[in-house]
């Protein structure tokens, strides 16, 4: 399918053909022809899949279907859990209404209350906002939400593990004459998920992205067993000098991460950084720098990293392992992304064990150990993971012969 036979505007299908896309992804063509249909969405599409031009391209062509008759306020609104998110699909609406006369804004967290006051002054077609900043401006009157027509919220799922449901479920009132709703989720399961999107939608479209071979699979992923602290720091840095052209590399907590940048320095190698409370313009430098390839590892946290729209990173690397197996699936969305190949290395210790067999089971693919020469671990594999793993191997093999 192309773009064309999506029956999109002439200056939507030129935009997406300067942004350097060749045919919609599969989770683009599945939603674009219900949502300009006009119909409810609620869509299960991670990060890496093309889900925020699914979303932006149907809203845009609404707005050209349909031109603003009178001044007025935001007619599309995107609520996204994060501030660099936030910026991202704000980047992206605007390169893909560049050669429309469209106005797209964004007002987040961070940034001052003046340029807000400046971009809501406008007459604003789309708004990109994080649920808090556009909630303090409902409050205090300064942001209209009454014309809004079309409401869709981004990584709903995460909006929610952030604890923005009731906010949004608010924002979502004062656009009570809105039209259409479109929720994207990581995935729809969890009962969160699923309430939040009985209250908001009504009759949606159900639309699972289910990326072609070509859009996944490109990931290779593998783990490193750690002794401890000080070997997976070892592991790291050689990883890091060795064949790297441009690495995410996540820890566990804010204080980690300072000190791994510390020793990561006197090793000279050179890092950028994010985290969660850090001032806008320091990440947004951070994140420029990472982006230009001027610095070729970026260290995160979850709470900095999730929406990152990074392109081309070579690798992900779980310096420390994430607590969640959807977290994991999250963080190495940032590799392999639309077709080019990523690698995703986890730097794994025995308390780990848990949490790799879990992400084993959510992405049914298992984990392969790989060794590094001159850093083999002194450890084994704690037991109990070999022997479960040993014992389901058995059943499969068992439950494939009664088959
Ligand atoms: P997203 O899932 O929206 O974060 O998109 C992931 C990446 O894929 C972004 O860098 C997009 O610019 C890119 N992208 C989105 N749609 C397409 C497409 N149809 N062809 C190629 N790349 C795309």
């Amino acid at each position: 399918m192309t773009f064309e036979e999506l029956e999109l505007d002439d200056s939507l299908c030129q935009a997406v053909t300067d942004m350097g896309y060749s045919k919609p992804t599969s989770i683009q063509s599945l939603v674009i022809p219900p949502a300009m249909d006009g119909k409810d969405i609620l869509a299960s599409a991670p990060t890496g899949t093309g889900k925020t031009a699914a979303f932006l391209l149907p809203a845009c062509q609404y707005l050209l279907d349909f031109p603003r008759q009178e001044p007025g306020a935001t007619r599309v609104l995107i609520l996204t859990p994060t501030r660099e998110l936030a910026l991202q699909v704000h980047e992206q609406a605007r390169a893909i209404t560049r050669h429309t006369e469209l106005v797209c804004g964004v007002i987040t967290g961070g940034i001052n209350y003046g340029t807000d006051r400046e971009t809501l002054s406008q007459n604003l077609d789309i708004l990109v906002a994080t649920p808090g900043r556009l909630f303090e401006h409902i409050e205090k009157e300064s942001a209209d939400c009454r014309d809004i027509e079309c409401l869709i919220l981004d990584e709903a799922d995460r909006m929610l593990d952030m604890g923005f449901g009731g906010i949004v479920g608010q924002i979502a009132a004062e656009a009570r004459w809105r039209k259409q709703n479109m929720l994207f989720s990581a995935t729809l399961e969890g009962v969160g998920v699923r309430n939040f999107a009985r209250d908001l939608l009504q009759d949606p479209e159900v639309v699972e992205a289910n990326p072609s071979r070509k859009e996944k699979a490109k990931t290779h992923q593998w783990y490193h067993l750690a002794d401890d602290m000080a070997h997976k720091e070892a592991m790291l840095i050689h990883i890091l000098k060795n064949d790297i052209t441009n690495a995410v590399v996540f820890v566990k907590t804010r204080e980690r991460l300072q000190a791994l940048k510390d020793k990561l320095l006197s090793e000279h190698v050179d890092v950028c950084w994010l985290q969660g409370e850090m001032p806008q313009d320091k990440r947004n430098s951070a994140l420029a720098r990472f982006k230009s390839g001027e610095v070729p590892v970026l260290l995160a946290t979850d709470v900095a990293a999730r929406g990152i729209d990074v392109p081309n990173v070579s690798h992900v690397i779980n310096f420390d392992m994430p607590r969640k197996a959807d977290i994991y699936v999250h963080r190495i969305g940032r590799t392999g992304r639309a077709g080019a190949k990523g690698t995703a290395i986890s730097l794994v210790e025995a308390h780990d064990f848990d949490v790799l067999g879990k992400v084993e089971r959510y992405t049914g693919e298992p984990l392969k150990a790989r060794y590094i020469k001159g850093l083999r671990p002194q450890h084994k594999a704690p037991s109990t993971t070999a022997k479960k793993k040993k014992k389901s191997a058995t059943t499969k093999k068992k439950s494939k012969k009664t088959r």
